[in-house]
């Protein structure tokens, strides 16, 4: 560890590269979930917000509004949407502008 501290003090590097190849145990991590817009319903979609925890979720009219910035990745909103909420299998999220975290999905239309 103190190798890798006074490393990065007299080579100014505060991280070592990205991995060229993607870690096998990656697919084991938790993940945000992905919704498919076409099988939701506004009623699926109320009970999704009641059961998340961290209140990644909200509805504006038609709109699922998810906040992957706030979303701790329990899966609770996959159990109880099954089929319409799946895992993403996405745990790359970083973002300069908060804005670009909050994802909107149409209620019963398309894919997101
Ligand atoms: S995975 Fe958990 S925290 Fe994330 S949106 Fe679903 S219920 Fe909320």
């Amino acid at each position: 560890m103190a190798f890798w501290f006074f490393r990065g003090l007299g080579k100014g590097i505060v991280t070592t590269r990205y991995p060229k190849a993607i870690d096998p145990w990656t697919s084991a991590l938790p993940t945000p979930p992905a919704f498919h817009s076409d099988r939701l319903t506004i009623a699926l979609v109320d009970r999704l917000i009641e059961v998340c925890p961290s209140r990644a979720l909200a509805r504006e009219h038609n709109e699922l509004i998810f906040d992957v910035g706030a979303c701790s990745a329990c899966e609770r909103c996959v159990q109880e949407g099954a089929g319409a909420v799946e895992h993403s299998g996405v745990f790359e999220l970083a973002s300069t502008r908060r804005e670009h975290l909050l994802k909107r999905v149409h209620i019963g239309r398309g894919s997101a």
